[in-house]
C-alpha cells in the first residue's frame, strides 16, 4: 500500500517536483497558503485542492496574514474578519484548515517567522507554502527569503500572464541565490483571473460576486456590510 503510494506520486510529480525533498515516512506533508484573504476566494480554495492533489497532501492550513507589512499602505479589513471568512470557506473540508498564529500576532507578519514558529511545533512535518506565480516574483523582496526556503518548499502556481517558461527561469534565479538543491515547485493551474481586488471592486460597484466566494462568505460579506466603501 505504502509503495503503491510513493509510485503513484512519482509518476504524477515528474515535473513539478523532485523526490528528494520526500520527508520520511510518518511525517505529514502540510500545505500552507499564506495571503490577505480580503476575501477568501474560489480561486484560494481551487488551488488549495489543486496541490493538495498534485503534492499529495494530506491538509493544507490556511494562513490569514495579520498585517501584511506589504500591503501596509492600504486599508485591508481586520485580521479577524478575514480569517472568519476563511473559517467559513473551508468549513465541510475535512483537509483544509485555518491557523489564526499571524492574525494573532502583533505588528507586520512576516512569513518566515511563520514558518520558523512551525517548524518549531511540528518539526517532523514537510512544509509546502503554497502560492500563485505572482509571489514568486517578488517573494526576493519578502523578508529573508533564505529563512523561508529553509523550512519549506515553495509550490508556485501558473496565474494571469505568469508562463511556465519563465517561471521555470525565476525558480532556477531563486534557487542559485537563496537556497541549495530543488526547493521550488511549479504547478501548472487553471488561468483563473479572479483575485480579491476585483471581488472588493465588484461589491463597491454594485455588482454580484455570487459563486466568486463560497456562499457562506457571501452571506457573511453582506451581514456585515463590508467593501462596500473603497477599501484600498
Ligand atoms: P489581492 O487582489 O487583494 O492581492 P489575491 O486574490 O491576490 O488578493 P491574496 O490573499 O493576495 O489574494 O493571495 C493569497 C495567495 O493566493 C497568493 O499566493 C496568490 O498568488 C494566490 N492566488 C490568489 N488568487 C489566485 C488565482 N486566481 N490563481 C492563482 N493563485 C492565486
Ligand atoms: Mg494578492
Amino acid at each position: 500500500m505504502e509503495e503503491e503510494h510513493s509510485m503513484e506520486e512519482e509518476h504524477s510529480m515528474e515535473e513539478a517536483y523532485s523526490m528528494e525533498e520526500t520527508p520520511p515516512m510518518g511525517t505529514r506533508r502540510i500545505g500552507l497558503m499564506g495571503g490577505t484573504f480580503n476575501p477568501i476566494h474560489v480561486g484560494h480554495l481551487m488551488l488549495a485542492e489543486w496541490a493538495l492533489d498534485a503534492l499529495k497532501l494530506d491538509e493544507v492550513w490556511m494562513v490569514p496574514a495579520g498585517m501584511p507589512y506589504m500591503k501596509a499602505a492600504q486599508n485591508i479589513l481586520p485580521g479577524a474578519e478575514r480569517l472568519r471568512m476563511a473559517q467559513l470557506a473551508v468549513r465541510g473540508n475535512g483537509r483544509f484548515r485555518c491557523l489564526d498564529l499571524e492574525v494573532k500576532r502583533q505588528g507586520y507578519t512576516y512569513t518566515c517567522e511563520t514558518l520558523e514558529e512551525l517548524r518549531g511545533k511540528y518539526p517532523e512535518d514537510a512544509f509546502f507554502f503554497i502560492a500563485g506565480a505572482d509571489c514568486l516574483f517578488s517573494i526576493e523582496k519578502w523578508k529573508a527569503p533564505e529563512r523561508i526556503f529553509a523550512n519549506c518548499t515553495l509550490v508556485a502556481a501558473v496565474r494571469g500572464e505568469n508562463t511556465l517558461p519563465e517561471m521555470e527561469a525565476k525558480k532556477r534565479e531563486l534557487e542559485e541565490r537563496f537556497c541549495e538543491g530543488r526547493k521550488i515547485a511549479l504547478l501548472p493551474f487553471l488561468h483563473m483571473s479572479i483575485s480579491s481586488t476585483e471581488i472588493r471592486e465588484r461589491i463597491r460597484r454594485g455588482q454580484s460576486v455570487r459563486y466568486l466566494v463560497p456562499d457562506d462568505v457571501l452571506a457573511y460579506i453582506r451581514e456585515k456590510g463590508f467593501y462596500r466603501e473603497k477599501s484600498d
